[in-house]
């Protein structure tokens, strides 16, 4: 049966949320504070970069809106997915988190609502929204009491670059929640996508594996503890990986077969080992810092999680170390890079290691020169201050360059002819930041090939 679902947050897990809901059936309204980002949507266009965004907006039927007043009395369920980005000092920034949930407390409708916390929040923050929910809704109803609703956990595990495929077929559906008539409110939105029984849209098509999404419930701590523990662990895969990686090439192994070898065993996968300059993106970072606060305000050292870290941060220096071992000096030299957005397929700039890379090499003296399938634009409009040259083609990247860096590892950039791009440079390092291009073919064209990890 149709529910009306509400989306605070129109983001990357807002909208996507919102888009799969109404595919299975749901009435749903997307609602931002970002006016430019609800005209944008409510004239039909893509606020961001994310593959299959654009078919599905054009096929499901969704509704936008900026005022918490029009959306929420009507709801069933209310899901918000406002960001939770990082403080200086490693804690999350939860002012979002509570302006969404006094707003929420103070529209909410007559019937039950269950209020999902699908933003990545610390654990605690379950509690913590359910008495800000609760204190704005008395302070509305005065005398009458707070209106009935029960505060759910439902973390998002969706990648960005395969964001609505991740979200219709996922591998596991996780539902925290101290009210039994939460859960099974929310067991009822989510039972055509738990069984699969909903069309599989034609550009995502179903996989010939799927079966029905095993479902966690649980209480709300658990749930809240599940996001963090699930994403310090893959971060902690890749930097492992990454210090097999600094070992393998001072022993002189190859941590591709090294990865390949230890991953076939089941019991380590894969998955998450592919050596290189490290992760970025809008969570890794910001969720492996936020565990660490939360221990420490329980006296607990989070030793493992903060190697991690490390790791990863140095993985960043690498790059600078090969410019430096093959150029010898940085000053006035022109760098390179291929790929800006954190990883393929995405236009999100936050805590890219491009970034990083660039404000390192421009410290150093060095000039940089960037390009990047998608993000470019965005990267222009976020980062006007940063000396960069943008460069919406590969053919720009590569004039005059000393050394060119692959740092985001785009399917179209294996595919570059190199040997073409080789006759314009001034320099012929190369450094494969992701261990992605064909070393041999590089050479053949004349590059000096470096990689890192
Ligand atoms: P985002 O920055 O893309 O989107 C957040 C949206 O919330 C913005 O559009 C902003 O305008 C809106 N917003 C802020 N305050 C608001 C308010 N009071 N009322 C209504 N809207 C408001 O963030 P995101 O990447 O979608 O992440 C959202 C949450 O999901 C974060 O906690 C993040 O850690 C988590 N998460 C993100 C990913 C990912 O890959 N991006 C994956 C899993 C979990």
């Amino acid at each position: 049966m149709s529910l009306r679902v509400g989306i605070v947050g129109t983001g990357y897990v807002g909208l996507t949320t919102g888009i799969c809901l109404a595919h299975l059936g749901h009435q749903v309204t997307c609602l931002d504070t970002d006016a430019a980002k609800i005209a944008r949507l409510s004239s039909g266009k893509a606020p961001f970069f994310e593959p299959f965004l654009d078919e599905m907006l054009r096929q499901v039927k969704l509704e936008y809106s900026q005022s918490y007043e029009s959306v929420v009395p009507h709801c069933d369920v209310i899901f918000i997915a406002v960001g939770t980005p990082s403080r200086s000092d490693g804690t999350p920034n939860l002012d979002y988190l509570n302006a969404a949930a006094t707003s929420l407390g103070q529209n909410l409708g007559e019937h039950f609502t269950v209020i999902v916390n699908k933003s990545t929040v610390p654990i605690g923050s379950g509690n913590w929204v359910e008495s800000i929910v609760r204190e704005a809704s008395e302070e509305k109803t005065g005398a009458k009491g707070a209106k009935r609703f029960a505060v759910a956990s439902n973390p998002e595990f969706l990648r960005e670059g395969s964001a609505l495929h991740d979200s219709l077929y996922p591998d596991r559906v996780v539902l925290g929640s101290d009210s039994s008539e939460a859960i099974e409110l929310m067991y009822r939105l989510y039972r055509p996508l738990l069984e699969q029984k909903f069309p599989a849209p034609s550009f995502l098509p179903r996989p010939d594996t799927m079966e029905a999404v095993p479902l966690i419930a649980t209480d709300l701590a658990s749930a809240e503890l599940i996001k963090y523990a699930a994403n310090a662990f893959l971060a902690l895969k890749i930097s492992y990986i990454n210090e097999i990686g600094s070992l393998a090439q001072r022993v002189g192994a190859d941590v591709k077969s090294v990865a390949k070898g230890i991953g076939l065993d089941a019991r380590i996968g894969t998955r998450f080992l592919q050596a290189g300059l490290g992760w970025g993106g809008s969570c890794f970072g910001k969720d492996t810092s936020a565990l660490v606060s939360t221990a420490q305000e329980y006296g607990l050292e989070m030793p493992i999680v903060k190697a991690a870290k490390l790791v990863n941060a140095r993985q960043r220096e690498l790059v600078v170390d090969r410019l430096l071992e093959a150029l010898k000096i940085l000053k006035g030299r022109t760098v390179g890079l291929l790929g800006l957005a954190f990883k393929p397929n995405t236009d999100d700039l936050r805590d890219a290691p491009a970034l990083d890379i660039a404000r390192r090499l421009i410290e150093r003296g060095a000039k940089v020169r960037a390009h990047d399938p998608v993000a470019v634009e965005v990267a222009r409009r976020q980062l006007p201050d940063l000396a960069i040259h943008w460069c919406e083609e590969v053919a720009q990247v590569v004039e005059e360059a000393d050394a060119l860096v692959l740092v985001t590892e785009w399917q179209e950039y294996r595919e570059l002819d190199w040997s073409s791009l080789k006759q314009h440079m001034r320099g012929s390092v190369l450094v494969d930041g992701r261990h992605f291009l064909d070393r041999k073919k590089l050479e053949a064209a004349g590059f000096q090939y470096f990689f890192v990890g």
